[in-house]
């Protein structure tokens, strides 16, 4: 994503020509955005030689996947969907992990039968559903304990899940005594303690606390676990106000750690590996002005990009074709979607801009395409791959044939 003489390129194509090919809405991904995001990670956490398990949920493109499968990463995956994914991008079973709450009976069999490498497990319930299932199936199955550390991660409220007040995970004291319940248990090796505070974390403070809980936890339960799954949450800058991790602090409390504790570090991150590889191209259907605003009424609504009406988050949008005409009004950019929340931003000034002039909102990578919906019967935007000079539809625009 850069300018060239004021028009947005992706890569070496103009922005202009993506919009006119394809239509608007659109997802856009930089291919060498995705490639080096995940060559910094690795650099980042090279001394501890992490298995990094991409979070399936951020963004869950077939082609993506592939990509990203290519750099020997693995999957992080919540649903059986995504699992089967996963499988189908030909990511190794032996480097996937199972997340989530709610497994069902389902889920859970069918990701003992492609015995992947770790099913986290967020409750004793859940825990003795495994248990069942791998006795039924004779298999000794491994699984691993996912701890809430009680941990306020200093992100936005919506997407905070290590607080105790947060559904994930179980406490300390529930923690150990599962262990002990399930330590001899010929069905399950508990092999992991994972963790997952939130995300979009952008001070190292709450992994610093994070770690400390889980080292105290270890120390007590005299368990040797062979995996300790940090989880992801790496926060990324989405505009001049937001700070990006402190990688290094981040990676030399992990040292420390592993210094004391000899196991293999899992992280599943998300949006620090697909976040800015993407944006959405929208045009501006309308402007409505009044006496105190002028509406942007853009072709992309919240079905198309839910974030800032599911949790209030920003994303830059930018004109593809900048210029230095600023008009000192309110704009607010809304979408055409009939709910007062179908709202992305509301800027004190913009540059002048015109109805049917094409703009881009940034940074939409992850939990963009993954959470669009069919709202409003609207059909779901194409998502396209741009790779030096070339273009590749990785998903394209539903018909409405196809949703009625
Ligand atoms: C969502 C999620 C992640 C990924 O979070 P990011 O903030 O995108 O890095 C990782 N692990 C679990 C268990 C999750 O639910």
């Amino acid at each position: 994503m850069n300018f060239k003489k004021k028009k947005l390129y992706i890569e070496n194509i103009e922005a202009k020509n993506i919009a006119r090919k394809f239509g608007t809405p659109s997802y856009c991904y930089s291919l060498n955005i995705l490639k080096n995001n995940i060559q910094s990670f690795k650099n980042n956490f090279k001394s501890i030689n992490p298995l990094i398990c991409f979070s399936v949920k951020s963004n869950s493109n077939l082609q993506i996947l592939k990509e990203i499968k290519r750099f020997g990463i693995g999957a992080d995956v919540v649903s059986k969907g995504e699992l089967l994914i996963a499988l189908k991008a030909g990511i190794d079973p032996k480097k996937i992990v199972f997340s989530g709450v709610g497994k069902t009976f389902d889920e859970i069999k069918f990701a003992i039968e492609k015995n992947i490498l770790l099913i986290n497990a967020e409750s004793e319930s859940e825990i003795n559903e495994i248990e069942k299932i791998s006795k039924n199936k004779k298999k000794k199955i491994d699984i691993g304990i996912r701890l809430n550390p009680n941990i306020d991660a200093k992100t936005l409220k919506k997407i905070s899940t290590g607080k105790d007040e947060d559904k994930f995970g179980v406490s300390d004291l529930t923690f150990l005594k599962i262990l002990r319940k399930f330590k001899n248990s010929k069905y399950l090796n508990i092999k992991c303690l994972s963790v997952h505070i939130g995300s979009q974390i952008t001070d190292y403070r709450p992994y610093k606390k994070m770690i400390a809980v889980i080292e105290k936890i270890i120390k007590k339960s005299k368990h040797k676990f062979d995996f300790v799954d940090l989880g992801g949450g790496m926060g990324i800058k989405y505009n001049n106000e937001t700070k990006s991790l402190n990688y290094k602090k981040y990676n030399l409390i992990i040292k420390k750690f592993l210094e004391k504790n000899n196991v293999k570090i899992i992280f599943e991150p998300g949006r620090s590996i697909i976040a800015n590889t993407a944006v959405l191209l929208t045009k501006i259907i309308y402007i409505k002005k009044n006496k105190k605003k002028n509406f942007i009424i853009l072709d992309a609504g919240m079905n198309d990009l839910m974030r800032p009406a599911l949790y209030g988050s920003t994303h830059q949008i930018i004109p593809i074709k900048k210029n230095n005409k600023i008009i000192n009004k309110i704009h607010d950019f809304v979408g055409p979607i009939c709910e007062s929340t179908d709202k992305f931003l509301s800027l004190k000034k913009y540059q002048k801009i015109n109805e049917k002039d094409i703009l881009a909102i940034h940074d939409v990578g992850a939990y963009g395409m993954a959470l669009s919906s069919n709202y409003n019967l609207r059909t779901k935007a194409p998502e396209i791959m741009i790779n030096k000079s070339s273009l590749r539809v990785i998903l394209k625009r539903q018909k409405l044939n196809n949703i009625i």
